[in-house]
């Protein structure tokens, strides 16, 4: 997935600075999203400083190449785990334990078009996030339910 980020990047002409590479790294290791201040830390347990500025830039060029994203209901960033996958890459939140499931269906995002096209409005990305529960958790909610 490094080397993945790494080749998306020079692709796209952006040198593989000592910074950039640290970030990749820390998102690349992470179990759940970060905040710049997460990140931060992180770099910091491993000796390295860059400062908020610095990782609030990185992300965005990140964000800008899908290579991470900010989950929006939690705030946090993640590493894209789609790749190249067409339409806009969302997530689904379960908001009883935490996991975090990223989708992208090209449909869906055509279908979001046409309605706001209808309504005179030319849509260029979209901003959407499935909170509820996931599977297990649903599964758990719903045999505590039969026993109770
Ligand atoms: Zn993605
Ligand atoms: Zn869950």
């Amino acid at each position: 997935m490094l080397q993945a980020a790494i080749r998306v990047l020079q692709a796209q002409g952006y040198k593989i600075t000592e910074p950039r590479k640290q970030v990749l790294e820390v998102l690349e290791g992470a179990q759940k999203p970060l905040s710049p201040y997460d990140i931060q830390s992180f770099l910091k347990q491993k000796g390295k400083y860059l400062n908020h500025v610095t990782i609030y830039r990185i992300l965005d060029l990140f964000c800008s190449l899908n290579l991470a994203h900010k989950v929006l209901s939690i705030g946090g960033f993640v590493k894209c785990s789609l790749g190249t996958a067409e339409g806009c890459h969302r997530f689904m939140v379960c908001h009883q334990c935490g996991a975090i499931q990223e989708f992208a269906d090209k449909e869906l995002c055509q279908g979001e078009d046409a309605f706001t096209r209808n309504l005179g409005f030319h849509t260029k990305y979209h901003l959407s996030e499935s909170s509820g529960l996931c599977a297990d958790c649903f599964r758990k909610q719903f045999e505590e339910q039969k026993l109770g």
